[in-house]
């Protein structure tokens, strides 16, 4: 490869991100808001930007991340420092989804699973020992966990779920199994959701090594491919009785916890515009065709000017949302409506990014395709598109059109 090659190979590979602010929201967030944001994207840049691409290419997690993910402190950043979490507030919080999902979405479901679905049940519903015992070390990444909700026959409807336990006097004797969970192939630990034998859904903590619970990876994924994804097998497993979570019965205890991880995703999901549209302003100022650079095409320009106005009015609907978090205020539904607009968004601007590189937008040279790709999974995960409107459609009529 000659010099000039390798520059610009070298180039296209330097992550130069800086995040749009036409509105210059950046005065709505505290200086302390504003240097975790600095120190969560210099991390980014040093540590997962340089590897990120090679990993997704090769499906591959990058597992040697995630004690480095903990001492960042993105796993629970919102929850108590009693328990060795960060002790911040919501909008910090949705700031690092946003920075981690400017680089991939597979990084940040890994924060979003050990934070929001993980720790966060742990902390809402479980005992103080529970507490003591997994919190401290799921926050430092010493531990990794999943959260089993969803099963084969059972995706968006969770409240059909077959697994079960039933009360074996010393322990509980767990069957079933569970499909799509992030993280499952090398967790340590698992909450999973099952029925009791009162058909009640209850949270319940297992450990790996636990005889007859297996995690079976599910291989073939064109999207989040640097997150790992794949089943619990739950066969005969006995369970003690310890590892239920005592605080809650009912689809309640899913849901809210899922409430906490749609929010960081519509954070999250602007991280993954921001870095689609950084990418497609540069690359529109350096390709020339025709002569000139294809930014001076008006139709490049209304591309990027309706990029720009969208990720404005999400920033705005981010740290509207973050405050009314921050306020334990925001309802279920405010947060079903930023999810489903955020990653819209993101998607459709993933796409428009891609068609301004041309050919190049589907290498692995430019984050894009990447992104796109991921984006898919996440307009399903936490509630489909669809889901979300559903849950909108409930706020405004009163009716119930789920079923
Ligand atoms: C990469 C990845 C990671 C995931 N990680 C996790 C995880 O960690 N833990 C976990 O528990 N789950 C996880 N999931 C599962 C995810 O939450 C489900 O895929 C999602 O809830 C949808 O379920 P489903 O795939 O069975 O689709 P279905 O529920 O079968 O939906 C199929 C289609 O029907 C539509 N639909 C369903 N019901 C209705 C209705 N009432 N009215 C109108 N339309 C409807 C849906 O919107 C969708 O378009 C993950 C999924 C993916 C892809």
């Amino acid at each position: 490869m000659s010099t000039e090659a390798k520059d610009f190979h070298h180039s296209l590979k330097q992550d130069t991100f800086n995040h749009p602010d036409f509105y210059m929201l950046d005065e709505l967030f505290t200086d302390e808001q504003k240097l975790i944001r600095s120190t969560i994207r210099d991390f980014v840049k040093r540590d997962i930007s340089p590897i990120i691409e090679d990993a997704c290419q090769q499906a591959r997690f990058p597992q040697h991340l995630v004690k480095q993910l903990g001492e960042m402190g993105c796993f629970g950043p919102q929850l108590p420092t009693k328990y060795g979490c960060g002790g911040m507030d919501y909008t910090t919080y949705g700031i690092m989804m946003q920075e981690l999902e400017r680089c991939d979405s597979g990084i940040r479901s890994t924060a979003s699973v050990q934070g929001s679905l993980v720790m966060y049940p742990i902390y809402l519903f479980g005992s103080e020992e529970q507490k003591m015992k997994y919190l401290p070390r799921l926050a430092t990444g010493e531990l990794l966990g999943c959260f089993g909700l969803t099963e084969p026959d059972y995706g968006s409807d969770p409240g059909g779920m077959k697994s079960n336990f039933k009360d074996m006097g010393d322990h509980y004797l767990l069957n079933g199994s569970k499909m799509w969970i992030s993280n499952s192939p090398f967790a340590d630990i698992a909450v999973i959701w099952a029925k009791d034998e009162e058909g009640k859904i209850c949270g319940l903590i297992l450990e790996r090594g636990m005889e007859g619970f297996t995690t079976p990876e599910t291989h073939g994924k064109w999207s989040l491919r640097a997150s790992a994804t794949g089943e619990l097998v739950f066969d005969n497993v006995k369970v003690p009785k310890e590892n239920l979570l005592p605080g809650v019965k009912g689809l309640r205890g899913p849901l809210s916890c899922l409430n906490s991880a749609r929010y960081g995703i519509s954070w999250g999901a602007v991280g993954a515009a921001m870095d689609c549209y950084e990418s497609a302003v540069k690359y529109s100022k350096e390709r020339i065709m025709f002569g000139k650079p294809i930014a001076r095409f008006q139709l490049q320009q209304k591309k990027l000017s309706e990029m720009l106005t969208e990720i404005t009015k999400a920033q705005l609907l981010c740290w509207r949302l973050g405050k009314l978090m921050d306020e334990g205020r925001a309802t279920p539904a405010q947060i079903s409506l930023a999810k489903r607009n955020n990653v819209e968004m993101a998607l459709n601007i993933a796409r428009e990014a891609r068609q301004i590189h041309g050919g190049m937008g589907i290498t692995g040279e430019y984050p894009i395709m990447r992104h796109m790709m991921n984006l898919e999974s996440v307009i399903t995960y936490e509630g489909t598109h669809d889901v979300h409107l559903l849950i909108l459609g409930l706020e405004i009529t009163g009716e119930n059109a789920f079923n």
